[in-house]
C-alpha cells in the first residue's frame, strides 16, 4: 500500500489546509484500510458479506466521520470525507459502499433533515456504530425514476404505516434504521421521507443478494414493508419534501463513491507498477514494452483527472454547508458531484480492467488482486445514478432547465 499522506494529500494541505484532527482521521483511515484488506480479500473469494468491516471501523472511531463532533462523530468537512473514502478503498469498493450508505446517505441526511430531537437519538448512536443506515429508495418498478415508487403509507393514531418493497438495498439486511422513501396512500402529496426501525413488527428482509456480479463483501438485500409502524417523530424533513431529503442524500452519496473509486485506481496503479516491473517476457519487465505502458498511462491520467474532480466537488460541497441559503452554490455541488461520479466510476471501471490486462492470464484469475476491483467497480456506473442518468443531468446543466429530460 501507498505510504500515508502521498503527495496529493499534502498538495491538498498545502491548498486547503488540513487540521491535525483531520489528518489523525486519515491515519486511521490508513490503519483500517490496512488491517480489513485480508478478510476483505478472504470474503471476496468466498463470495460473502464481510462483518469485519464494521468491526474495524468502530475500533478506529470511524463509524461517524461526517457526522458533528457535537453528536459524537469526528465533524469531517466533505473534502475530508473524500479523503477518508479514497483510503479505505485502498481494500475495496465492499467497504466503501457500507461506509458510503451509513454516513452519506444516512448519518449526513440526519443531520441535514433530522429535528433536534432525531440528531439526538440517531447521530450518537451512528456514530459508535450503535445505530446502522441503509437508504431505501429503488424498489422492483422505482429505480433511474423515483416517481413511480409503490410504497406508500397511511397515517395511523400517532404515526404511519407503511406498505411496500424496496430492492437492491445495501445494508438492508444489516441495518437498524433505513430512510424508507413512501406516497401517502390515494396520492395527493409528494412522497415523504421516514427513519424505519427495522426491529418493528411488519419489516422483513426477503432475501439477501448473494448471486451480484461483484461486490460480494457488502450487503446487498431486499425487504419488504406490511402495515410497519413508523412513530409522527421518526418522519424525516418534512410531509412532501421526500424527493427533496432523497437527492440531497444522492449529493453527498456520490461525492463519497466517486472518491472509493479514486482509492481504487490508485490501488490498480501500485499493482500495475509492481507486476510491470517484476514480470519479465521478451527478455525484460513487461513495463519496458511500449503498448503495456499505455495502460499505465492511462490509469494514471483518469487518477490525477478524477481525483481533482471530487476534491473541486467536496470543496464545493463544503462551500455550501456555510451558506445554505445560496441555492446556485447547491446547484454547482450538484452538477460536480454528477460529473463527478461519472467521470471516476467509469475511470475506475476501466483502470481495472487494463490492470488486469497487465496482469494477464493471472489478472483473469479471481485470486488476482485486481480482478476483485474489476468485478467491484461497474456497479459504481449504476448505483446512485446510472451513468446516463450522470449523463442527463449534466447536459441539462450545461443547457439549461428547459432542456432537462424529464420535462
Ligand atoms: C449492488 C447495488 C447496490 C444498490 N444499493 C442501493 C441502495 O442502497 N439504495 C437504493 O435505493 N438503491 C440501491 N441500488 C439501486 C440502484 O440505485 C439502481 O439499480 C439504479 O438507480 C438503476 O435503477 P434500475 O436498476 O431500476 O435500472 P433502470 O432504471 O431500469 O435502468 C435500466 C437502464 O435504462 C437506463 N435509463 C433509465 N431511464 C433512462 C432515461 N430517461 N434515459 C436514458 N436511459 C435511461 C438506465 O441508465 C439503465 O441503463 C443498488 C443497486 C445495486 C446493483
Amino acid at each position: 500500500m501507498e505510504p500515508l499522506f502521498g503527495a496529493a494529500v499534502e498538495e491538498v494541505r498545502k491548498l486547503v489546509g488540513l487540521t491535525d484532527s483531520e489528518l489523525a482521521i486519515l491515519a486511521d483511515a490508513d490503519s483500517a484500510a490496512s488491517e480489513l484488506v485480508t478478510s476483505e480479500f478472504e470474503k471476496y473469494v468466498e463470495r460473502k458479506y464481510n462483518p469485519e468491516a464494521i468491526e474495524v471501523l468502530k475500533r478506529h472511531n470511524l463509524m461517524g466521520v461526517p457526522i458533528s463532533e457535537r453528536y459524537g462523530g469526528r465533524g469531517a468537512r466533505q473534502l475530508v470525507q473524500a479523503l477518508f473514502l479514497e483510503r479505505m478503498a485502498q481494500s475495496g469498493m465492499g467497504v466503501i459502499t457500507f461506509a458510503d450508505v451509513h454516513q452519506c446517505l444516512g448519518s449526513l441526511t440526519v443531520q441535514d433533515w433530522g429535528t433536534p430531537e432525531q440528531k439526538e437519538r440517531y447521530l450518537p448512536k451512528a456514530a459508535k456504530g450503535d445505530v446502522i443506515f441503509a437508504y431505501g429508495l429503488t424498489e422492483p418498478e422505482a429505480g433511474s425514476d423515483p416517481a413511480e415508487l409503490k410504497t406508500s403509507y397511511t397515517k395511523e393514531g400517532d404515526g404511519f404505516k407503511l406498505t411496500g418493497s424496496k430492492y437492491l438495498i445495501s445494508n438492508g439486511s444489516i441495518a437498524s434504521n433505513i430512510i424508507v422513501f413512501a406516497y401517502p396512500k390515494g396520492g395527493g402529496k409528494g412522497p415523504s421521507a421516514f427513519l424505519v426501525d427495522t426491529k418493528r413488527a411488519g419489516f422483513s428482509v426477503d432475501m439477501r443478494l448473494e448471486e451480484k456480479i461483484g461486490l460480494f463483501t457488502s450487503d446487498t438485500s431486499l425487504f419488504s414493508l406490511e402495515d410497519c409502524f413508523v412513530p409522527a417523530d421518526d418522519m424525516l424533513g418534512p410531509e412532501g419534501k421526500g424527493f427533496s431529503v432523497a437527492y440531497s442524500a444522492l449529493l453527498n452519496g456520490r461525492i463519497g463513491i466517486s472518491s472509493g473509486c479514486i482509492g481504487v485506481m490508485e490501488d490498480c496503479l501500485n499493482q500495475v507498477k509492481e507486476r510491470a516491473t517484476s514480470r519479465v517476457q521478451h527478455g525484460k519487465p513487461i513495463g519496458r514494452h511500449q503498448l503495456i505502458q499505455k495502460h499505465i498511462a492511462f490509469i494514471e491520467s483518469s487518477l490525477e483527472a478524477s481525483r481533482w474532480l471530487v476534491y473541486r466537488a467536496a470543496i464545493k460541497k463544503d462551500e455550501y454547508e456555510k451558506d445554505t441559503k445560496d441555492l446556485a452554490l447547491r446547484g454547482e455541488a450538484d452538477r460536480l458531484s454528477a460529473v463527478a461520479k461519472y467521470t471516476a466510476s467509469r475511470g475506475a471501471f476501466e483502470s481495472a480492467d487494463r490492470a488486469v490486462q497487465v496482469f494477464g492470464g493471472f489478472g483473469y484469475s479471481i485470486m488476482s488482486p485486481v480482478a476483485k476491483h474489476f468485478l467491484d467497480t461497474r456497479v459504481a456506473r449504476i448505483y446512485e445514478g446510472t451513468d446516463e442518468i450522470m449523463e442527463l443531468k449534466i447536459a441539462s446543466s450545461v443547457l439549461g432547465k428547459d432542456f432537462e429530460a424529464y420535462k
